[in-house]
Parts: structure tokens; C-alpha cells; sequence
């Protein structure tokens, strides 16, 4: 009697307890030709779904607008670039093009959104590129890269874009992602969100924790299965890595990988890729696209003018760079890779 009386007050509290304790909720979309897998953590579950949702329809509104080959006001743009006649942009647009802008002139050339004619050439606007295709004749790729087309050719007046340049091709694919997870985490934190991982197909932005542990995420293994290393982020930080070993195609055995460079307009080689941790995806995404172009020799140099300081290069023979502040970061799992450390100052 006594004891039925104190019971149901004790479940009922313990109940209230459990529930009122901030979870985590866990979601993954299909977007951006990848899957994006959402993590908020510290707010009822009914919030952080209506918070994924508003992220979704909004990631499929820029897949859609910025697609660099299907229809969609990117491809208007481009369009309108080869007819040598101008068009409107929105503000988003208008802001991937001038921040493309700057992180080219960052990098120095190497990361440069407007080589879209050179990406098409060697096959890559379509959603399989692996088609076996011949590379295209050198005189082609030789005409287009001796036209020079940079993010420097357009020009904004009163909302409009055009282009000096016929042969600018704007293709977004080497930084759209990090922008897109950059909107994402400021509006989840204009929206009070303060511990969420946004991550789309393993580059990714992180700000707070997960019941006071650092979010620890894993880099997948370029050249194999699993994971390469683990690193745990810290506050606020993005994790990207760009690869040549999930898009190329390949003829006669000889694989041509999608990250393009512009000096030569052919796909580079031996190296399989590049992750960067930065305090923001845009530049991060952009920085691993330019440190995969800028490979053994340059990377240092490169990465010390985008003012990144953490990088990890993976050759193709195994050989992994890092840079000293990167050695304290990653955490290899399985066999140690052969590893060189390379400053970043002053080389
Ligand atoms: P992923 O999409 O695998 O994350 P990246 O961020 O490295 O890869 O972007 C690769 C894409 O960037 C290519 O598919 C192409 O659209 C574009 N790209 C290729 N070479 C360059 C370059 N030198 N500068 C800017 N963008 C490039
Ligand atoms: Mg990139």
C-alpha cells in the first residue's frame, strides 16, 4: 500500500528526467550526389527534426541552382558567359562568386572555379564519368588553357554578370559543399543550435560537443577500406578532404581524376588526397582542392598563402605529409603510414 503510493511518483519523475535530458538526434539526406548526415545534440527531438528539414529544402535549392551541368541558374550563367551577353544573379550567387574570387587569388591560381570548359573536356560533367573515354586531343586542352579563364574575367555591375572571357565555364564542385555546410551551421546557430556536425560525405563542420566530448569523426582510407585516422574537432571547426580515388575515369589502365590543373589542364596525378581542418568550410573545401593541385613541392607555400595551418597530403605511394600543427590532430588507426613533416613557414 505504502510502497504503491511512492512508486508511481518515483517512475513518473524518472520518466520526466530521461526525457528532458538533452539527446542526440541523428539524420542523413541524399543531396549534393552524396549523402548528408545531420547530428544535433541538447534539444528535443520534435525541434531538431524541423531544424534538418529547413536545412534540406535549403541544400536542395543550391544543389539544384548551383549544379555546374544540369538546368539550374549556374548553368544559365555559363550559358550566358559563352553567348558573351549578361544576366541577373541572386545575392547567393553573387557571394559564391566573389568568394571564389578571393580563394583563388589565394591559392595562387590553383583553386579556380572557372575552368569549367577543361573539367567538361576531360569528361567530368556527368553524373558517371567513368566511361572508359579517351583523354581529348592536346590541342584542345591547349587552346583552352592558353585562353586563361579566371574568376578575374567576370565582371558585377548593378546585379548582372558577364564575362571578358567566352571560355570561363563557372564550376562550383570544388567548394560548393563547404559553403553550403558554412550557411548550414550559421543557421543553426542564428536558430540557438550550439552543438551540431553537419557532414556531407565526410567533409564536415562541427561546432561544440556531444555531452561535453569533443565530436570525433573518421578520415576515410583513401586507398582501401575504413578509416585512415581519427581527429576530434575542437569549437568550431570544418574537416575536408579532397580525393582522386571516387571520381575519374580511366582508359588503357591509366586513371584521369577530376581535380584538374589549371596550368597544365590535365588531371593531377600521384597524389590521392588532401584533408584540411580550417575554422570554416569554404576555405576549407576550396584549400583541399588546391592543395591536391599544388602536391608534393608546393603544398607548404600554398597552404601558408590560404592561411591554412593543418593539412595532411597522401601520396599515392603512401607517403602522408603533414604539417606540424596537423601531427597533433590526427590519430592513425591500423598500420602507421610512412609519414614526413614539413613545415609550412617560410618554405
Ligand atoms: P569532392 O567533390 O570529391 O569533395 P573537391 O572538393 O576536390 O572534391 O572538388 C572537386 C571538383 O572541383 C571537381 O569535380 C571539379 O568540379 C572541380 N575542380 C577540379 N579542378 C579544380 C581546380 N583546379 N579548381 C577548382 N575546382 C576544380
Ligand atoms: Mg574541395
Amino acid at each position: 500500500m505504502r510502497l504503491g503510493r511512492w512508486i508511481l511518483p518515483i517512475v513518473a519523475s524518472l520518466i520526466l528526467v530521461a526525457c528532458s535530458r538533452p539527446v542526440s538526434y541523428n539524420q542523413t539526406i541524399y543531396v549534393f550526389g552524396t549523402l548528408v548526415d545531420i547530428t544535433l545534440w541538447g534539444m528535443p527531438r520534435e525541434k531538431a527534426r524541423e531544424h534538418v528539414a529547413s536545412l534540406a529544402s535549403r541544400f536542395r535549392q543550391m544543389h539544384q541552382d548551383w549544379h555546374a551541368w544540369q538546368p539550374g541558374a549556374l548553368r544559365e550563367l555559363n550559358a550566358a558567359i559563352e553567348q558573351g551577353s549578361s544576366v541577373a544573379v541572386q545575392d547567393d550567387l553573387r557571394l559564391l562568386i566573389e568568394r571564389a574570387t578571393q580563394l583563388q587569388q589565394r591559392s595562387g591560381g590553383l583553386f579556380n572555379p572557372a575552368i569549367g570548359k577543361l573539367i567538361a573536356l576531360w569528361g567530368f560533367h556527368k553524373d558517371d564519368p567513368l566511361d572508359g573515354r579517351p583523354p581529348p586531343h592536346a590541342h584542345e586542352i591547349d587552346a583552352l588553357v592558353s585562353s586563361n579563364p579566371t574568376m578575374n574575367d567576370l565582371i558585377m555591375e548593378n546585379g548582372e554578370v558577364s564575362s571578358r572571357n567566352r571560355n570561363v565555364r563557372l564550376d562550383f564542385g570544388g567548394f560548393a559543399k563547404g559553403f553550403a555546410v558554412d550557411w548550414a551551421i550559421e543557421e543553426l546557430r542564428r536558430q540557438g543550435v550550439a552543438n551540431a556536425i553537419v557532414n556531407t560525405g565526410g567533409d564536415l563542420r562541427a561546432i561544440g560537443d556531444k555531452d561535453g566530448k569533443p565530436w570525433r569523426i573518421g578520415v576515410r582510407h583513401p586507398q582501401g577500406e575504413g578509416v585512415l585516422a581519427a581527429i576530434e574537432t575542437v569549437g568550431d571547426e570544418s574537416v575536408f578532404t579532397s580525393g582522386n580515388y571516387e571520381r575519374y575515369n580511366e582508359h588503357q589502365g591509366v586513371r584521369y581524376a577530376h581535380i584538374i590543373d589549371p596550368r597544365s589542364g590535365r588531371p593531377v596525378a600521384g597524389i590521392t588526397s588532401v584533408t584540411v581542418i580550417h575554422d570554416n568550410g569554404t576555405e576549407a573545401d576550396a584549400a583541399a582542392t588546391a592543395l591536391v593541385v599544388a602536391g608534393v613541392e608546393e603544398w607548404p607555400r600554398v597552404a601558408r598563402s590560404m592561411g591554412i595551418l593543418h593539412v595532411m597530403l597522401v601520396e599515392e605511394n603512401g607517403t602522408v605529409h603533414l604539417s606540424p600543427s596537423m601531427v597533433k590532430r590526427v590519430e592513425f588507426q591500423g598500420e602507421k603510414p610512412p609519414i614526413t613533416v614539413t613545415s609550412i613557414r617560410g618554405k
